[in-house]
């Protein structure tokens, strides 16, 4: 029996999240878009409906009011809330939930306006009020944090006895003919990549300078790319729950010409995240910047090439050294001509629906605050395989392992 589904946010991930849970009837329904700007969710419930048949109703909300959205929650009768809006409503909507009792899950955890440092201490305070209420919330079902989370249980469940080193690395071939554009919103996007790099060796986080660390890997189907070191949020909880883990990294690309355009932007001042007096109003620099550049959603049409995200992971079998590669290769153009979206979107958007399909079909129902990989893999990665995000896996050579510093 389907479960009547509320997704918050209607940019674009939101856009791929709605057209994903309209293929799966049986699963999800009815939908409801709801976002701040409600004629942004009348435009994807018209796609929606043209694609797949299937009716999305729209709302206005403001996911910032906890009242708000817990009424809109109850008038519903939504069973899971899918939150796509952004990182600074993530607690709102769970205090939302817990009032109007949904299940919750997000693609990115909580982070501060005023602060650009997310963490998950502040998600991890709910256990306890999700465990009692009888209510599953499920943390970064996204890609990377996500999809790479469950590649590491999986990884730890079939090919080892114990994990060692994981390197996660997140490579973006697409080119959308801009000379600068960020492929999800440009204010987290920018305040992500801008912070120090962090990782954890041997319990302790080792920072550097950004992107100051790179080493070069070779993709397949995309080729050898140069990769930067940064802190990535799944690092948190993977080196708390991956038992034996004595090193986590997180790799991503990015061209010469983005990197130019972003320190730039860095030295002129434009990243600030502090307000600064402009005729008669304060500023924040970064919020007027992601003001001027390219809405991600409409990188769709423009954007060919491919992504391709996934974990090398080193440890222990059977007493003997072994690696092992997963990875998914996406490619932006088939990504639109499905649901009118490029890679990024649609990379992040079909594991939310899968992770609220493992919540409705009760594979991962179970009361408390979870990250992914503290759920069994099994059941998301043969989803994975069935709903456009099919992956690869690669023994590697156990006597080539990842560089050390
Ligand atoms: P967009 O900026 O395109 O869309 C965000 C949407 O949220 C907009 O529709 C916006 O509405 C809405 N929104 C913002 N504030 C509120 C509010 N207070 N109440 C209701 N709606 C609100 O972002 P993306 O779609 O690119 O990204 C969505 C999320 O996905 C982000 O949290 C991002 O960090 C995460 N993400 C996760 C990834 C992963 O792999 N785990 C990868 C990429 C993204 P309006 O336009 O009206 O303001």
């Amino acid at each position: 029996m389907p479960a009547s589904t509320l997704i918050i946010g209607a940019g674009g991930v939101g856009n791929v999240v709605a057209h994903k849970c309209a293929q799966v009837p049986e699963v999800f329904g009815p939908i409801t878009l709801a976002s701040r700007t409600v004629s942004k969710c009348d435009r994807i419930a018209a796609d929606v409906k043209a694609a797949t048949g299937v009716e999305i109703e729209a709302a206005a909300v403001d996911a910032d009011n906890i009242g708000e959205t817990a009424d809109l929650i109850r008038r519903t009768g939504a069973k899971v809330v899918i939150n796509v809006a952004l990182p600074y409503q993530d607690l709102s909507i769970m205090e939302a939930c817990l009032q109007a009792g949904a299940h919750y899950l997000d693609t990115a955890n909580y982070e501060p306006l005023e602060d650009a440092k997310f963490e998950y201490k502040w998600q991890w305070a709910y256990q306890d009020r999700f465990r009692e209420a009888g209510l599953t919330a499920l943390l970064g079902s996204g890609f990377d944090p996500g999809v790479t989370n469950v590649f590491c249980a999986y990884a730890q469940k079939h090919f080892f006895d114990e994990v060692h080193y994981i390197d996660i690395l997140d490579a973006n071939a697409g080119d959308h003919g801009y000379p600068f554009a960020t492929n999800f919103n440009p204010e987290i996007n920018i305040r992500e990549i801008t912070a120090r790099g962090r990782y954890w060796d041997r319990g302790e986080w080792l920072e550097t300078d950004p992107l100051s660390w790179s080493m070069k890997f070779d993709f397949p189907e995309i080729g050898e790319r140069k990769v930067f070191l940064l802190y990535h949020e799944e690092l948190e909880s993977l080196c708390r729950n991956m038992n034996g883990l004595k090193r986590i990294r997180f790799w991503m690309t990015f061209s010469d010409n983005y990197l130019n355009h972003l320190k730039v932007l860095e030295n002129v001042g434009m990243t600030a995240i502090k307000p600064v007096p402009f005729q008669d109003q304060l500023v924040v620099p970064l919020q007027f910047l992601r003001s001027v550049l390219p809405d991600p959603a409409s990188l769709g049409p423009r954007t060919k090439g491919k992504t391709n995200i996934g974990c090398v992971i080193e440890g222990v079998k059977d007493g003997k050294a072994a690696r092992h590669y997963l990875y998914n290769i996406c490619d932006h153009e088939e990504c639109y001509r499905e649901v009118k979206s490029q890679a990024i979107s649609y990379t992040t958007g079909v594991p939310a629906m899968i992770g609220a399909r493992m919540i409705l079909e009760g594979h991962w129902l179970e009361p408390g605050v979870w990250n992914m990989e503290q759920r069994d893999p099994d059941p998301f990665m043969q989803a994975l395989n069935e709903h456009g995000l099919p992956w690869q896996h690669e023994p590697l050579d156990p006597a080539k392992p990842m560089p050390h510093r």
